[in-house]
């Protein structure tokens, strides 16, 4: 057994990391699909789309060839529309509610439909929103992922200047490095940015990071209000023996190597055991086994109830040839010559439920061994703990504290994954508009 990069042709790596969800092939194929839709006036979808896009008039326009106005409906409640339409997961959101399903008929694809109008904006550069002039005020951001580019967006719109500090040498957050790359490539992430600040009025600052490079009072004394899209980035550490050995990688990191250095360069092992059951699991599983991983083993403590990914993407795991087994949690890595050679873990089960009604996992004390050679952690990732505590930012377990967006610290705001704890880029999307809002109300220019 052995970890080993460059394991397949370049064709392979073509073909294994291709996009998920193809587009539309034709304009007739979108045009049917969109016929179907009954759009009906209490859209259930609408409701259930956190940025509240009024899916029947945009499918309504596609029928009238309007795709322009289309891609405006879109983009006016959603400006990562063309982003989240490949990575939502809309089996739980929109299509989820489409009433097609209510009469056992599969959905109106509207990620699809909301694909072809988005993409067709983002081809031919159509700018579809005006900023108004300046209003000489300035706001800084912090972060340039969907939270911070949603709400710059707002502000530019509303004539307010937008600088964003971004950490890392790339826009995007989450979209250009935590997400499969079979969602979404690398590329189309830097298309959709450049989209987005074309608006004008939005300057990104890369490779500055808050508390090393920049510090909250330098911002606070700068602009006239500060937003903090810091998502979370931190992965949660197993805390058991082993965890620091050659071989058990943070997914996050996996993901990210990925996507930013390249399929060939990532190394993977012949016997991969990926923690966790969230979206950043199945996506580091999946993608494991498309590098050329021989065996993926998904290990899980609790059961299929309570699992956080949805039945859409575990399908997808499945179909890749991944393993999953519940009720276990990992114990212990074992090495050989200091590299990981066995996973030793619990088995589980589930306990009484507490006063909550949440049940919990419990040992059985008993255990069992996985021969593997690479661990890949997913089990969640925690808030940047340092951070909120060097700036006095009022928390709750190191999620940032707000009323209506504003912090405890005057003028300074915040929203997306560092308040709610990471949810999906379209709740992002929103917290993102939500920011923009308290700002303007703030800065007195609504
Ligand atoms: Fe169309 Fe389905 Fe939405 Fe009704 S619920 S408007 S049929 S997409």
């Amino acid at each position: 057994m052995a970890i080993q990069n460059n394991r397949l042709t370049a064709e392979q790596y073509e073909q294994n990391f291709s996009d998920i969800h193809p587009p539309f092939e034709t304009q007739n194929a979108a045009l049917v699909e969109a016929n179907r839709c009954l759009f009906c006036y209490d859209a259930p979808c609408t409701k259930s789309c956190p940025t509240s896009i009024d899916v029947p008039k945009f499918i309504k326009q596609i029928t009238s060839g309007n795709i322009k106005g289309s891609a405006h409906t879109i983009f006016s409640s959603n400006i990562m529309g063309a982003g989240c339409s490949r990575v939502c997961p809309v089996e739980k959101l929109c299509e989820g509610s489409c009433v097609f399903n209510l009469m056992d008929e599969p959905p109106i694809p509207i990620a699809k439909l909301q694909r072809y109008s988005t993409e067709k904006a983002m081809e031919n550069n159509w700018q579809l929103f005006e900023r108004k002039p300046s209003t000489g005020k300035k706001v800084a951001i912090v972060g340039a992922g969907p939270a911070g580019l949603s709400c710059a967006h707002v502000l530019s719109k509303e004539g307010v200047d937008v600088t964003i500090y971004e950490k890392e040498s790339k826009g995007g957050g989450l979209m250009t490095y935590g997400i499969a790359a079979y969602k979404v490539t690398p590329q189309f992430c830097e298309e959709e940015v450049n989209y987005i600040t074309a608006i004008g009025g939005i300057e990104i600052k890369y490779n500055q990071e808050l508390g090393k490079d920049i510090s909250l009072a330098q911002l606070k004394k700068e602009y006239d209000a500060v937003f903090l899209g810091i998502g979370v980035g931190i992965a949660r550490q197993l805390e058991i023996p082993g965890e620091k050995l050659e071989g058990v990688v943070d997914a996050i990191q996996f993901i990210y190597d990925l996507r930013a250095k390249g399929y060939p360069t990532v190394p993977v092992g012949d016997k991969v055991a990926v923690i966790g059951m969230g979206m950043t699991a199945i996506d580091a599983a999946t993608q494991a086994k498309r590098l050329g991983a021989k065996e993926v083993t998904i290990v899980y403590r609790r059961t299929k109830d309570e699992m956080p990914c949805t039945q859409h993407e575990l399908d997808i795991a499945m179909l890749d040839g991944c393993e999953i087994i519940w009720l276990a949690a990992p114990k212990k890595v074992k090495s050989e010559k200091g590299k990981v050679k066995s996973l030793v873990c619990s088995k589980m089960q589930m306990g009484e439920p507490d006063a909550s009604g949440r049940r919990s996992p419990v040992d059985t004390g008993e255990t069992f061994t996985l021969e593997v050679d690479m661990v890949i952690k997913a089990a969640g990732q925690t808030p940047y703990e340092k951070l909120i505590k060097k700036f006095n930012i009022q928390h709750s377990a190191f999620k940032i504290k707000t009323d209506n967006c504003a912090t405890n610290i005057k003028g300074v705001f915040a929203g997306g994954d560092a308040v709610n704890g990471g949810k999906e880029v379209v709740d992002a999307v929103q917290a993102g508009k939500d920011g923009a809002r308290a700002i303007l109300k703030y800065l007195k220019l609504c």
